[in-house]
């Protein structure tokens, strides 16, 4: 039944059959007892009666019917009633009655004898829609009178009846009452669901971070009201992975796509040899190819998948590295006259994820490129600690600021200075934030050291192959 998907009218319709069986019991026990206190009543008003003769019939023993109607109607008023004097010889086995009556059918009351009876005990029985009563008042000389009184039964009283056709009208005014509190009750409890129900329909996508208040939510839903936020906890992580990943991977195919579409464009400028077009489709698929690798490896990282992550790790040589990232950047920078200076190389093999370290280390060194001015040099260099390589990019741009240096590794943060540079350069903010994932991946350090109006140095520390190797396995 498609009620009883409301709960509500669900509890409504058991608490309704609860209230009629409830009620219905209830009156009938109301009734019957009404009815047992009539019929009790009456036993008492023939018993009173009954022994009210008793003292007139001492007086004299000759007692007639008509006089003790008489005399009982005087002082009680009861005319519905029908007496009868029975006069009861053993010895010769005769009765001799005398009655009068003022109820109907007074044929009915052919009372028998009671001869279980003591003197003056009474003896009741039922005939039809009356009470009767038989007294034994006489017992000598094997002569019994009997005194027999009959009344008619209370069934039909008009109090009865009233108190029956009361019950009947009460009850459904009762219930009525019974439902409309539970109805309220029920609303007032319903309450924290329609609350619950509130708040989850207030939760889009942009701002799954907002939980549910459990606090106020009885405990019967609570633990679904919880199993709900936890499933926002999964669903707001999953989210921030895939618009990390979209944002990330755009960020980082922008560049190689621009180098693809300028190489295409410059070389349909005009016609080529077949050699020239196999140069530029041979740099279209290394760029191309690069741009798969990206997008694979950044899909990894923004899964966190490290396991994954470190099936790509390889033993590199840096000190090769460096050259061939150096000679990608090189285009971009001389665009904006700015020369990207290799200084100091020294062999190094260590232990990375390819493409990630390429796009942490292209990203640091763009950065650097686009805040030097026209004309300024950018070095990179490395130099040898202990235990580890320290990779080394300096350049002599605009300086960061003390008070922004410990957020430019947060997604989107971008100093005011660069927020305030021209549309066309204006980046996103995400550039460090992908570098300090990369590197937190392969557990490498990085220092940022700047000063602003002076320059920019971002140091790599890289840890010697055989230490790499402990912390990645341990
Ligand atoms: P993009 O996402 O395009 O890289 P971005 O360069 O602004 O944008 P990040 O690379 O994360 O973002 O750098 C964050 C901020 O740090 C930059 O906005 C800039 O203010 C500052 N910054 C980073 N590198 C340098 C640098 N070499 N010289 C001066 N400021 C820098
Ligand atoms: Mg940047």
């Amino acid at each position: 039944m498609n009620m009883f998907k409301s709960l509500k009218l669900k509890l409504l319709f058991f608490f309704m059959i609860a209230n009629i069986i409830v009620l219905s019991g209830f009156s009938v026990f109301i009734y019957m007892t009404a009815k047992k206190g009539l019929s009790d009543n009456l036993n008492t008003m023939l018993k009173i009666i009954s022994m009210d003769v008793i003292p007139d019939f001492k007086e004299k023993k000759e007692l007639h019917a008509k006089e003790v109607a008489d005399e009982l109607y005087d002082e009680f008023g009861i005319a519905p009633l029908h007496i009868k004097i029975v006069h009861y010889n053993k010895k010769s086995n005769t009765i001799e009655n005398e009655s009068v009556s003022s109820l109907e059918h007074a044929e009915l009351f052919d009372i028998p004898l009671n001869e279980m009876g003591h003197l003056r005990s009474i003896y009741y029985f039922d005939k039809e829609s009356y009470r009767v009563s038989s007294m034994l008042l006489f017992d000598e000389d094997d002569t019994k009178i009997f005194f027999q009184l009959a009344m008619e039964k209370s069934t039909n009283s008009p109090y009865l009846k009233g108190l029956l056709i009361s019950l009947v009208l009460a009850n459904p005014i009762i219930l009525i009452i019974f439902l409309f509190i539970a109805n309220t009750l029920i609303n007032r409890t319903l309450q924290p669901v329609k609350e619950v129900i509130g708040s989850v329909n207030s939760i889009s996508a942009n701002n799954l971070c907002k939980r549910i208040d459990a606090k106020k939510i009885p405990t019967e839903i609570n633990e679904l009201v919880e199993t709900f936020n936890r499933l926002l906890d999964n669903l707001e992580e999953s989210f921030k992975r895939i618009s990390s990943f979209s944002s990330d991977a755009s960020h980082e195919l922008k560049t190689p796509l621009t180098v693809i579409r300028g190489e295409v464009e410059v070389c349909l400028r005009q016609e080529r040899s077949p050699q020239e077009y196999k140069n530029v489709l041979e740099d279209v698929l290394v760029e191309t190819i690069r741009v798969q690798e990206t997008i694979d490896q950044l899909f990894l990282l923004t899964k966190k998948d490290t396991a994954e992550l470190s099936k790509n790790f390889t033993e590199l040589y840096l000190d090769e590295l460096i050259p061939d990232i150096v000679s990608q950047i090189s285009r971009f920078a001389s665009k904006r006259s700015v020369h990207v200076n290799i200084k100091n190389i020294i062999p190094a093999t260590i232990y990375a994820n390819e493409t990630l370290l390429r796009i942490a280390i292209e990203n640091i060194l763009r950065n650097s490129v686009i805040y030097s001015a026209h004309g300024a040099e950018v070095e990179i260099g490395m130099s040898d600690s202990d235990k580890k390589y320290l990779l080394i990019i300096e350049d002599h741009g605009c300086g960061i600021t003390k008070e922004d240096l410990p957020f430019v590794f947060d997604r989107f943060y971008r100093a005011d200075k660069a927020r305030s540079r021209k549309a066309s350069e204006s980046g996103t903010g995400l550039g460090l934030a992908i570098v300090k994932m990369i590197l937190d991946i392969h557990h490498y350090d990085i220092e940022i050291q700047s000063t602003l109006g002076i320059g920019t140095k971002v140091i790599i520390k890289i840890p010697k192959i055989d230490e790499q190797k402990l912390i990645i396995n341990s």
